[in-house]
């Protein structure tokens, strides 16, 4: 509670540290590029942000850091509640750094919003991390629905990799949507499991399996370890059995602990395979192209519903609409027709 209780504080104040003076467009992006991580953090609070105000400055920030984006590798994490995601993070978030690397952590957590409070990227589960000068670790974005979160997400790494982070790690929880929205945003795809979690095959999301470029059973220690070369040879033959990736790539299981911090290089040798094996590099440009094409035309529906609901002839007519559809007086397809016709007159 004491360190809730602090944390609100230090947010307070920077706030207030924030409103006095707004830092400009350039000195904001000078900040990134110099890898100045307050900057970087004021810089995706404003693109956080539903302030219209903020939409101009928060384009200009990331059209001009785009250029200096794109060079580090983006590994998307997901798995259930309790699976050992933030352990995870944190043990090879910590290896990573060891070995130079400069690390950014963020999170999508559709449910953020609707909790108030996030569950993923939370500061307090990663200990180690939090003091380490090359990691950066974001929570979700809240306030918005799971469009707006990946959005904003995917808008985050592109500054994260302007002010020169080389690894980002994405993650996600098994719930709704999120695992096809992270999976759109990064080049590697890792599924953390749990071995022993009742019949092995059942328990899996045939679609989330299929998007993992590596399934990796935690919790191998102690007892668990038997359990856990179990299910590696359950996990081995169930990826066998789907559809070939277009790059070429064949998901691999592995084992770690995250706890015990073992299998943790392992984990890394195969990402780092990914990325060096003339397949993977070629994948990962093209996976890049396709999900850039995705991202267009999500961005350009996402916005053109925002600006259909904001309009003010919308506004008024919306409800009035909706109830002659309920009340059966206009077929929805009228009452469509005439309400895209309103939303023509800004
Ligand atoms: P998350 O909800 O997926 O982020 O899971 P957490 O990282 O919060 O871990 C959930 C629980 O599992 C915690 O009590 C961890 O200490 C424990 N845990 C995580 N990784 C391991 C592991 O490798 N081995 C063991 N034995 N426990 C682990």
């Amino acid at each position: 509670m004491a360190s809730k209780k602090n944390t609100d504080k230090n947010h307070n104040s920077k706030t207030k540290a924030f409103r006095k003076k707004d830092p400009s467009t350039t000195e904001l992006i000078d900040g990134i590029l110099n890898g100045d991580i307050a900057t970087l953090a004021r810089a995706i609070t404003l693109i956080e942000s539903t302030k219209s105000e903020h939409f101009q400055k928060s384009n200009d920030i990331i059209n001009q850091c785009l250029p200096h984006s794109g060079k580090s590798i983006r590994i998307g994490i997901t798995g259930v509640p309790g699976v050992g995601k933030s352990t995870f993070i944190e043990t090879f978030g910590s290896y990573l750094t060891a070995m130079g690397k400069k690390v950014a952590v963020l999170a999508v957590d559709p449910t953020s919003t609707i909790s108030k409070g996030s569950i993923l990227g939370d500061k307090t589960r990663m200990q180690e991390l939090v003091k380490d000068k090359n990691a950066y670790i974001r929570p979700s974005p809240t306030g918005h629905s799971l469009g707006g979160v990946a959005r904003k997400t995917r808008e985050t790494i592109i500054l994260c990799e302007a002010a020169g982070f080389d690894t980002i790690l994405v993650e996600t929880v098994g719930v709704g949507q999120s695992e096809t929205a992270v999976h759109g945003m990064v080049d590697f795809f890792l599924l953390l499991k749990l071995a022993g979690a009742g019949d092995e095959l059942q328990g899996i999301k045939r679609g989330i399996m299929e998007m993992a470029d590596a399934i990796v059973i935690n919790k191998a220690d102690g007892n668990n370890i038997e359990q856990a070369n179990l299910a590696k040879v359950e996990f081995s033959k169930a990826v066998h059995l789907f559809t070939p990736k277009d790059n070429g790539w064949s998901p691999k299981v592995l084992s770690c602990s995250a706890t015990q911090k073992t299998g943790i290089s392992e984990i890394w040798e195969v990402i780092k395979t990914y990325i060096d094996d003339k397949p993977g590099l070629d994948g990962i440009i093209a996976n890049r192209r396709t999900q850039n094409k995705y991202w267009l035309l999500q961005t350009i529906e996402d916005r053109l519903k925002q600006q259909f609901y904001e309009n003010k002839n919308i506004k008024n007519n919306l409800d009035k609409m909706i109830q002659l559809v309920v009340d059966g007086e206009i077929s929805p397809f009228n009452a469509a027709e005439k309400l895209l016709i309103l939303a023509k007159d800004p």
